[in-house]
């Protein structure tokens, strides 16, 4: 089958890519592959609410079986896309099947990055997939030491749920605060402050060296100096690459993602949105590859917007938020390690407060701790 637009990847970046087109009026044919054999479904509660146990697996779908009918769109789920030929404008999926495009929008997120060896260690984990967040939290229930791996956004996250959940956390990271990354050294302070006093080990500045392990099961993680942090479960949260393996070779350019430009156009007749897709930025030309919910669907309605004939540019401020303990992060803009971070709004000890990054005397970002308004506010007084 030819479908009018064909989406591969069936998570949050695909399914808002089709009810966009929807919503603006498209009434062509659309198809839905996806490798997952779910429904669609969230990944920010695999952390948080499902891992936690908040939740159940049902909650965390982002549509019933009504709406998804209501698409009037076919989801091919639980089989994976394996080849694309540009040029004849055509997919291969894994069981043979061909299926043609007018369009074809690429959400195919990411894959978790791990350590030599750890894919055949049990009770070492990843978290990326609904089947990793409920294995994960089984073992979890049974364990006393956790060890995670990298405390970016997600390690920090998993974190705060396991030491919520009452076990021995210890956090390792080469860099000197939680999120380096992601927010720099003023709010890594504070960050390393919530996770200490919640009784979180933490071992920044501290490489890992080797997985432990005892007949298959792992036992602990080696460190630079030759300690050992024993763990029951180990968890890798060390970054992720875009899943475009399959794309090598169709002609795409790829290069820590999938290039688009500032339109998320990848080829003619092609576009990547979400995770997977670095998209050049209209006013700098930088180009960028963002992972977080908030981007995927941007871009997913902004490409949308494209194939139903918008005109308009694609100039958001980029935004991602996390949940730890009973803190909620938001950021806006970016927050580079070498900016100058000041406090606008609230008190660190309260964390509840506002802080503004500027470079060069502009203002680059902003970061609510527990501030829901007073963040907003900072971003529509500085970034907008
Ligand atoms: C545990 C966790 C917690 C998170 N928490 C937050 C948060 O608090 N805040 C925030 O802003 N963001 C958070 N994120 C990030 C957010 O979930 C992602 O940015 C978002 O899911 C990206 O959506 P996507 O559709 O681009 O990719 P994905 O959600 O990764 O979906 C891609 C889909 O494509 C499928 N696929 C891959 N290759 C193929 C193929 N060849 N053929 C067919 N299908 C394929 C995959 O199986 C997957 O189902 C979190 C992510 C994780 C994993």
């Amino acid at each position: 089958m030819t479908a009018d637009v064909l989406v591969i990847g069936g998570s949050v970046g695909g399914l808002t890519t089709v009810e966009a087109l929807r919503g603006k009026g498209f009434r062509g044919t659309v198809q839905v592959v996806g490798a997952e054999a779910h429904l669609p479904y969230d990944r920010p509660p695999l952390s948080k609410k499902i891992l936690s146990g908040i939740w159940d697996e049902e909650q965390v779908r982002l549509r019933g079986q009504q709406e998804l009918d209501a698409l009037d769109a076919e989801f091919l789920l639980g089989c994976r896309a394996v080849r694309l030929d540009v040029e004849a404008h055509g997919v291969v999926l894994e069981d043979g099947q061909k299926l043609g495009y007018g369009r074809l929008v690429l959400a195919t997120g990411l894959t978790p990055r791990t350590l030599p060896g750890a894919g055949s260690l049990r009770g070492a984990w990843v978290l990326r997939t609904l089947e990793d967040s409920t294995g994960l939290r089984a073992q979890l229930l049974t364990a006393r030491d956790v060890a995670i791996i990298g405390a970016g956004v997600l390690g920090c996250e998993v974190a705060a749920t396991a030491r919520e959940m009452g076990l021995n956390v210890t956090l390792i990271d080469p860099n000197p605060t939680p999120m380096w990354r992601q927010t720099g050294a003023a709010i890594g302070q504070v960050l390393s402050g919530l996770h200490a006093a919640r009784g979180v080990r933490l071992l920044m500045g501290t490489r890992t060296t080797c997985l432990l392990d005892d007949n298959g099961w792992v036992t602990g993680v080696g460190i630079k100096g030759g300690e050992t942090v024993p763990a029951d479960v180990v968890v890798v949260t060390i970054g992720s690459i875009p899943a475009t393996d399959w794309l090598v070779g169709s002609g795409l350019t790829l290069n820590d993602g999938i290039v688009c430009d500032e339109r998320g156009r990848a080829a003619p007749d092609v576009y990547a949105v979400g995770d997977v897709a670095r998209w050049s930025d209209e006013r700098t030309g930088v180009s960028t590859r963002l992972e977080n919910r908030t981007n995927a669907v941007q871009q997913a309605v902004f490409v949308a917007g494209d194939i139903t004939g918008a005109q308009d540019s694609y100039q958001p401020v980029p935004y991602f938020w996390t949940d730890q303990y009973d803190v909620r992060i938001q950021v806006f803009g970016s927050l580079p390690e070498d900016a100058h971070v000041r406090l606008i709004d609230g008190t660190t000890e309260s964390r509840k407060f506002v802080m503004v990054a500027e470079k060069e005397g502009q203002a680059v970002g902003v970061v609510g701790w527990n501030s829901a308004k007073a963040v907003m506010a900072a971003k529509n007084a500085y970034l907008s």
